[in-house]
């Protein structure tokens, strides 16, 4: 941002000067009538004093302490505020602060202004936009097994970048949201390595993460695809069962031999041919069975995966 003053007499004067001039007014979030401008990074919001005060104790707080009334802005003819947040995070919350559909707004907010907002409104203590947005926030990771399953990858929960999932990491902190952490890395892990390495974790987390990887790693065998890995006492045809199971364990260990997990995503309904014209009855039945069995176990072992305590004690529902 450039420096424009209009008279330069010292270092105070060009401060003053260039907060007050070169503010760009937010597309949306400029009301000729507003009664107060909140600035940020260089961006002006003009939006009304009232709406702030009434909606948010910290804010009401805030203007009373500061008595704006002394700080009138003679470009704006009104009170301007400089604001600690950053700009688009700011503009976020005042989109929503304004709407007053905001409810149905942050239904379908998508990641980044729901995070703002989640934040922002905690912050502010802005009640209606917090429920809302914490509500959103939550269905993006759902702490239960048949919702991840059903929603991984859809506009429900959409498909994040590793810096988006850090971000969420630090909202569930910030916010106290614990039992959302192990579905937040277990989204980082999905990344595989690569995408973990680039997620810009601080080192104790990289480690807790990677450390995590491996583990799901070797769940894939333990207890997604456990049946690849062992006889069926009662099979009906042995030999041909214990060979085709061989071959499909080989072509598994390919798989996951590659930076990629499918821990939780790969149901026996997608292998390319039906297990039912490659095992006995009995074998397939015990496929099915062993590997649902797997995956909630697995599901259930997440938080431990990483270190945590389980699902109950963080207060998943
Ligand atoms: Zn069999």
């Amino acid at each position: 941002m450039a420096n424009t003053p209009n008279t330069s007499t010292g270092v105070e004067d060009i401060e003053t000067s260039t907060s007050l001039t070169e503010l760009t007014r937010c597309e949306g979030l400029w009301y000729e009538d507003g009664s107060i401008v909140l600035a940020s990074e260089g961006v002006g919001f003009r939006v009304y004093r009232m709406l702030l005060a009434q909606n948010s104790s910290v804010f009401a707080n805030m203007l009373a302490m500061s008595s704006p009334e002394s700080n009138i802005d003679p470009s704006y003819d009104c009170p301007i505020v400089h604001m600690p947040d950053s700009a688009a995070q700011l503009r976020y919350l005042l989109l929503a602060l304004h709407d007053v559909r905001a409810t149905e707004r942050l239904k379908r907010a998508p990641f980044m202004e729901t995070i703002a907002v989640a934040s922002l409104a905690a912050k502010y203590e802005i009640g209606h936009l917090l429920d809302s947005a914490v509500e959103r926030f939550a269905s993006m990771y759902p702490t239960s097994f048949n919702k991840w399953v059903t929603t991984r990858g859809t506009p429900v929960t959409p498909v994040l970048k590793p810096g988006q999932h850090h971000a969420a990491l630090q909202l569930a902190h910030q916010l106290q949201m614990s039992h959302l952490v192990p579905v937040i890395l277990l989204a980082m892990c999905y990344g595989g390595v690569r995408s973990i390495l680039r997620s810009g974790l601080p080192p104790h987390d990289l480690e807790v993460l990677l450390l995590g990887f491996t583990k799901l790693q070797v769940m894939q065998r333990t207890h997604t695809f456990r049946w690849l890995y062992r006889p069926v006492v009662r099979c009906t045809a042995p030999a041909s069962c214990n060979r085709r199971r061989a071959e499909m364990s080989l072509l598994m260990e390919k798989m996951f031999s590659c930076d990629k997990l499918y821990v939780f995503d790969l149901s026996l309904e997608q292998f390319s041919v039906p297990l039912s014209e490659v095992l006995c009855d009995r074998c397939v039945t015990d496929a099915f069975r062993t590997q649902k069995a797997g995956l909630e176990s697995a599901w259930e072992d997440l938080p431990s995966v990483f270190g945590m305590e389980t699902w109950h004690k963080l207060g998943a529902k």
